[in-house]
């Protein structure tokens, strides 16, 4: 039996660089060794979102682009999290052995609080007991995480604990498999990239639309001639190389420093590596977007197998609990 995994991202629409290069390179190669559940978490959204009217069509890009890059449908479970409702009488029920404290001093409840004073709800503090709902419901046992959410997920190990040591052995207590995905910054080369901020660069953009946006890019500001020489450590642009033209990187460097390379042709460069890197995966995403059912049946299955298992976890935890 191979160990299993879960896995949860935000309907964000069509993902872009850092989504791939980020997580969903990670979230494929998994699938060779484990038993992987890859959610996308709508309700989540919901603590953040108060416009929901692009919902649906987020979940339908996304998952277009998760099967377009490899995500298998006959080897992973993949579905909506709202679709195996069983989450929600997790999270209800683990609520009652989450002491309130240990909620409020999340770092990323205070962050939320500071950026939406308007609508700090109760979701939002509810937040990390849905997320270990989320995992525990699936007895997932290793969940990939970037250092940064460690926090998070140690919270969710020690909900698990606390319901076994209260109602005996039930979940085990996920462990984090650490990634080394990098973070990649956006076309500011400030921020990471995220389309919230607008600087991201579609998966699924053509080939030409792909140069059109790397030219928006923001490069070495000390660079405002072509002759001037540039200091690629600083320039974002250079560091996308890094991921998709590792082989010119350091003829890139020395040629900007020595402005034998201007920003522009630079940039057309870096388009065309992504463009041919990302060539098959965008003939894959056209074929699957001609039978819009087909994402349809992927997520019925896949909340239909998700399912299955959660109905046998939440029927454990009622006897536990003497709710039957
Ligand atoms: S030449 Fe390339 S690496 Fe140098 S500053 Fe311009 S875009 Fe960046």
């Amino acid at each position: 039996m191979k160990r299993r995994v879960f896995s949860g991202a935000r309907p964000t629409g069509r993902q872009h660089l850092g989504n791939y290069l980020g997580a969903i390179q990670n979230y494929v190669s998994l699938q060779a060794d484990y038993d992987c559940i890859y959610c996308i978490v709508d309700i989540h959204a919901l603590t953040t979102l108060e416009d929901t009217s692009d919902l649906q069509s987020n979940i339908h890009e996304m998952m277009l682009d998760w099967l377009a890059i490899g995500l298998d449908p006959q080897k992973s479970i993949l579905f909506v999290q709202s679709h195996v409702p069983e989450v929600m009488q997790l999270h209800t029920l683990l609520s009652m052995v989450t002491p309130l404290g240990w909620l409020l001093r999340v770092p990323t409840f205070k962050e939320k609080v500071k950026l939406q004073p308007h609508n700090v709800n109760y979701g939002l503090v509810g937040y990390p007991v849905l997320m270990t709902a989320d995992i525990v419901l699936y007895k997932a046992e290793v969940v990939p995480v970037g250092e940064d959410q460690l926090p998070h997920l140690e919270l969710a190990r020690e909900i698990a604990r606390r319901f076994n040591n209260l109602f005996g052995d039930t979940f085990p207590e996920p462990q984090a498999k650490l990634t080394s995905s990098p973070i990649v910054f956006g076309l500011d080369g400030k921020e990471k990239m995220s389309k919230q901020l607008g600087n991201d660069v579609e998966l699924a953009l053509s080939d030409e639309e792909t140069i059109d946006r790397l030219m928006t890019a923001v490069t070495d500001p000390a660079r405002r001639y072509r002759a001037d020489p540039g200091h690629p450590e600083v320039c974002n642009i250079y560091r996308l190389h890094g991921y998709f033209n590792p082989e010119q990187l350091d003829d890139i460097a020395n040629q900007c420093r020595s402005a034998k390379i201007g920003c522009v042709e630079c940039k057309v460069l870096l388009a065309e590596k992504i463009n041919s890197a990302l060539g098959p995966f965008r003939e894959r995403r056209a074929a699957l977007a001609a039978k819009p059912q087909h994402v349809k049946e992927v997520l019925a299955d896949g909340a239909q197998r998700a399912q299955a298992i959660a109905r046998v976890t939440i029927n454990e935890v009622k006897q536990k609990m003497g709710l039957i």
